[in-house]
């Protein structure tokens, strides 16, 4: 008998012209954070966004955020608002920053942070403490948030809001891509993202005079003279022209990896809701996922590791959803506002494999292999 292949969660997918933008890079000699592919690569992100965007192509996602809370001056004894329900990624940046994490829970429509938490704890820190000085929101799984309610609330205590979009590229809300939704967003290009440079991300402002504040402080903040002078401190996030080139020639194929994705979770959703004990996250309306992971949420803890484990047994990967940051060890003390829902979905979410590069007998297997659980 043949042996199975694996099947991962997401693995990368290359289009075909990636080779030869790097070859381009190695022809030319630009193996620099700087170069052709870089502002190619950046074109081409602003013309996807669309809405006046302005991009900076980065090092990694993590990189984009910590550069964007230093943009916003956020620093020692400062409160940043974020997101319990997502990747550590999106919080750990506040710390390197010498802030302090408060978490916000998810609404259940889209699993994403509650406007009426974030409201709750906006004015209990004001009251107790002083305005927060950020708002991190994040589309997770590539379902996009409650950007009106969200950016309501933040117009009204005058608080900027940082976007997470590293899983949400190629969403959209109310026809405005994901990322370009307020004051600063940001992008990740790393592995197992719905594209990938290997590693990378990218800043997204609606200003050229912040992007480039944001480029200049990417590379080491040079000042304009012929010796280094420094007047502010700079980091080494820039990306480099050799990955850039790959980032070109994965937004030719994006809107298909876009829609192999969400014909994954079509096929899930058509075979596996017959079953009560799984459901889905429905899109609510004006709001488009790139559907980056397909996420069921289960009945139960214990079903929830039945399937995850018999799925293991085929050697086929799938994960527990995120485990909300208010939960994790590193943030037990951090303050949090919260009601129960990312917990849930901790307990009994789990990720299916995803990937673009899927094809029907791949999801066959899956589906046969989640069917064959008892108790279903
Ligand atoms: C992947 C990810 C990041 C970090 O991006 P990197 O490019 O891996 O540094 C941040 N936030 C979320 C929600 C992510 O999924």
């Amino acid at each position: 008998m043949l042996t199975k292949t694996k099947i991962y969660l997401s693995s990368p997918h290359m289009g075909g012209s990636e080779q030869k933008f790097v070859n381009e890079a190695f022809d030319t000699n630009w193996i620099a954070p700087l170069g052709p592919n870089v502002d190619g690569f950046e074109k081409d992100i602003q013309h996807y966004l669309g809405n006046n965007s302005q991009v900076a192509v980065l090092s990694s996602g993590t990189a984009s955020i910590h550069l964007a809370l230093q943009i916003l001056n956020v620093s020692k004894g400062d409160e940043v608002l974020c997101q319990s329900f997502t990747f550590s990624a999106s919080a750990n940046p506040i710390v390197y920053q010498g802030a302090t994490p408060v978490f916000i829970d998810s609404e259940s429509e889209t699993w994403n942070m509650s406007p009426e938490l974030l409201e709750i704890a906006i004015r209990d820190r004001i009251e107790k403490y002083k305005k927060p000085k950020a708002i991190i929101a994040v589309h997770l799984y590539g379902m996009p948030y409650k950007a009106n309610e969200i950016n309501a609330i933040a117009k009204k205590y005058e608080i900027p809001v940082i976007e997470d979009s590293a899983e949400a590229l190629g969403s959209t809300y109310n026809n405005k891509a994901c990322g370009s939704l307020s004051d600063i967003g940001i992008l990740s290009f790393n592995g197992n993202k719905i594209i990938t440079t290997s590693g990378g991300g990218a800043l997204i402002t609606h200003n050229l005079e912040l992007k480039n504040k944001a480029v200049f402080l990417a590379t080491q903040a040079r000042d304009n003279k012929p010796h280094y002078e420094h007047s502010s401190i700079g980091f080494n996030y820039r990306m480099s022209n050799v990955l850039a080139g790959i980032g070109r020639g994965q937004m030719e194929v994006l809107d298909e990896r876009v829609n192999a994705r969400r014909n994954n979770y079509n096929f899930y959703k058509e075979n596996l809701s017959k079953y009560n004990s799984i459901s889905f996250l429905d899109e609510p309306k004006g709001l488009f996922s790139n559907r980056w992971l397909t996420c069921i949420k289960t009945s139960s803890f214990e079903l929830r590791e039945q399937i995850r484990l018999n799925l293991l047994e085929e050697d086929i990967e799938s994960r527990p959803l995120w485990k909300p940051m208010h939960m994790q060890p590193i943030f037990k003390d951090c303050l949090h506002f919260t009601d129960g829902t990312a917990e849930e979905l901790f307990d009994k979410g789990l990720c299916l494999p995803s990937g673009s590069n899927l094809d029907r007998e791949d999801l066959d297997r899956i589906l046969d292999t989640i069917s064959k659980t008892p108790n279903l």
